[in-house]
């Protein structure tokens, strides 16, 4: 399989991304000396850990790699790869398989992390001393505050290949990949709403006809972008939440109902081709458009519901089929 279509399958593998902007606009943190934990402390730290009472699990591979990266310094290749498939594929390979793929790609794929220009080396000291943890325990903490749910699933945190910063594998499983994001504390923040609104919304999705077409994404995306945006309680804007810059914000705005009346032909699609058309940052619904405006749409969708049924009314959409969010919406691009 070439690289291509390796990421080619990789990406029809991810369900849902985050939104991948703001990672250009946070620098990324370097490295300071001595915030890296000893290898003796390093061992303590415990690989997986239970948050919201056993409902999230996380998967700290980041540590075993940390582990492994200070453990190994200076040794050959050949033996950091074995230890890295040792300790790092062969408990997990249910996941890589959903990420990467089986125990040869990842072969092929570990020498890239000890490269010296590989991220890895500059983000782990970082990644390390941010009490990660704590970051997940208080998102779920809010979600499950402020919507009465509690995502339930894995989390997967690692230095990969970066084919995606945060997004989800299906059936719960979720990843965090720092390869492709700075650990940076704010943005982890604000990106972590948004995909425990995905792991709560997804549920409703088995039981929803239009489970799995454009529509469904349209909305599952605004909505993620709406929780985010509530969860910043006024320190950012709309357009942040949908990852677009004001500019973007204001020309989607602009051509509203037209982007609505590109997207109505496809509603129901359930094409890989049709979902891309909406939910992918390098495609254009309408020319001149930015990319991913279904998030765009799905976000002024839950903007208009919300109008109509009051401030907290966006918590009940975490449950209805999606054909009646929208009529009862009355969002018509206008
Ligand atoms: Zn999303």
């Amino acid at each position: 399989m070439s690289f291509m279509r390796i990421i080619a399958a990789v990406a029809a593998l991810l369900l849902w991304c985050a939104p991948s902007l703001h990672a250009q606009e946070v620098p990324a943190p370097t490295a300071t000396a001595g915030t890296i934990p000893g290898l003796t402390e390093l061992a303590s730290l415990p690989v997986e850990v239970d948050v919201a009472e056993g409902s999230l699990r996380l998967v700290n591979l980041y540590r075993v790699q940390a582990r492994i990266l200070l453990d190994e310094a200076g040794q050959p290749e050949e033996r950091v790869v074995a230890r890295l498939v040792e300790e790092v594929f062969t408990p997990y390979p249910e996941f890589w398989a959903g990420y990467l793929g089986d125990e040869a790609a990842f072969r092929r794929w570990a020498p890239a992390l000890l490269d010296p220009d590989h991220p890895i080396h500059d983000r782990l000291p970082v990644l390390l001393a941010l009490d990660l943890d704590r970051q997940f325990e208080d998102a779920v903490e809010w979600m499950e505050s402020t919507t009465g749910r509690r995502p339930a699933g894995r989390w997967y945190i690692l230095f990969g290949p970066g084919w995606t910063n945060m997004g989800g594998l299906g059936d719960g499983r979720m990843l965090a990949d720092f390869s492709n994001m700075p650990p940076d504390s704010a943005q982890i923040a604000g990106l972590l709403p948004h995909e425990l609104t995905h792991q709560v919304h997804k549920v409703a999705e088995v039981d929803d006809p239009d489970g799995g077409t454009v529509l469904y994404r349209i909305l599952a995306e605004g909505l993620a972008c709406y929780a985010a945006w509530v969860h910043a309680a006024g320190q950012r804007t709309p357009a942040w939440a949908v990852s677009f810059n004001e500019r973007q914000w204001d020309w989607a705005l602009e051509h509203e109902e037209a982007l609505w009346e590109a997207a109505q032909s496809i509603l129901a699609s359930r094409d890989r081709a049709d979902t891309d058309l909406v939910s992918h940052r390098g495609r254009q619904l309408i020319p001149g458009s930015p990319g991913a405006a279904g998030y765009f749409l799905g976000f002024r969708m839950v903007q208009a519901y919300v109008a109509t049924h009051g401030p907290d009314s966006w918590h009940e959409i975490l449950e209805m089929p999606v054909a009646q969010v929208l009529a009862r919406s009355g969002y018509t691009g206008r």
